[in-house]
């Protein structure tokens, strides 16, 4: 399959990538290329005009300081899978996606600016409440997770705006995280995906982050699961009981196609929010 004609711009650095934006509209930012050549190749999208972001060495890397970790918008997969600075849901997530070519080729910002209701990463971020900074014609500005996925495909990007880098909280003493998945078998895409961070003191759940995705139409908050956490101790029971809650986060725009019945991905999602949270319970212990 061969993808639309397109021009093709190398930007040397972000400021000039943001200017190519302004210069092309309609111009889409290529970074890893493992869905934006997808989707030109099916002719689903035509975009003209390629501005190349692959060599700006400024969106690259991590860097942990005071507690916070920043990972530019340019880092692979395996990066961050291989990464001990990062939270354990986030690592262990990266780790899970596609197969070592994607993880390779395949960053954190082209994941969360394409929005692939299947994709891992925005359910880890919007469970984290991680911070994502961007800048554009109008300059810098940084979105909650919770408002950054607005739909099916859909962020909260403007015009012209490109991810420059994530921003999380790692998790101090007393707390675990996990990230458990219904793959799909021949893609590796998430048919259900559950993050979870748990912190306990005093034998009871003191603060709990989840998010589930891949069976909605964008990663969505757990908001039940985690109320039904706080204060109690994180027993089997329990767990099983706040697992249980998902259904009423889920909303009724269920996705299903023919990898998955939109019932049957219902019906495993307390399954992999469970998984999830006996994963992260453990560990914070
Ligand atoms: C076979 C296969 C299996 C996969 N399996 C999984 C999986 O299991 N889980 C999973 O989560 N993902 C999976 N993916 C997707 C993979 O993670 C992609 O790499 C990722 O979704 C897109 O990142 P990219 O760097 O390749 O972005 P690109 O394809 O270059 O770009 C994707 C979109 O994001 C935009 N974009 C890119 N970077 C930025 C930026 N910094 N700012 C603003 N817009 C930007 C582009 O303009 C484009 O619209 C799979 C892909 C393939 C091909």
């Amino acid at each position: 399959m061969y993808p639309p004609k397109f021009d093709y711009y190398k930007a040397t650095s972000l400021a000039e990538a943001v200017s190519l934006l302004r210069q092309h509209s309609g111009a889409k930012v290529l970074a890893g290329g493992h869905s934006l050549i997808p989707v030109m190749n099916l002719r689903l999208a035509d975009p003209g005009t390629l501005i190349d972001i692959g060599r700006i060495s400024e969106l690259k890397g991590i860097s942990a300081s005071n507690g916070s970790v920043r990972i530019g918008a340019l880092t692979p997969h395996a990066l961050i899978a291989a990464s001990a600075d990062v939270p354990t849901v986030l690592s262990e997530a990266a780790g899970m996606i596609g197969d070592p070519q994607v993880r390779n080729r395949g960053t954190i910002g082209g994941n969360i600016a394409h929005a692939d209701p299947a994709s891992d990463l925005p359910t880890v971020l919007t469970a984290l409440g991680a911070k994502i900074h961007v800048t554009g014609p109008n300059g810098n500005r940084t979105i909650l997770a919770d408002d950054f996925f607005t739909g099916l495909f859909a962020t909260a990007l403007a015009d012209g705006e490109i991810v420059t880098a994530v921003e999380v909280v790692k998790s101090g003493a007393g707390s675990g995280s996990a990230y458990t998945k219904l793959f799909n078998p021949a893609s590796r895409y998430a048919m259900v995906g559950a993050a979870a961070i748990v912190t306990v003191s005093g034998g009871s759940c003191t603060a709990a982050g989840v998010a589930v995705g891949g069976l909605v139409p964008s990663a969505t908050r757990a908001k039940s699961v985690e109320a039904a956490l706080i204060g109690k101790p994180l027993s089997e029971d329990n767990i099983a009981a706040a697992a249980h809650a998902v259904l009423n986060d889920l909303g009724d725009d269920i996705i299903g196609d023919i990898h998955a019945s939109a019932e049957y991905r219902k019906a495993m999602a307390p399954v992999f929010v469970k998984r999830a949270l006996t994963a992260a319970a453990q560990r914070a212990k």
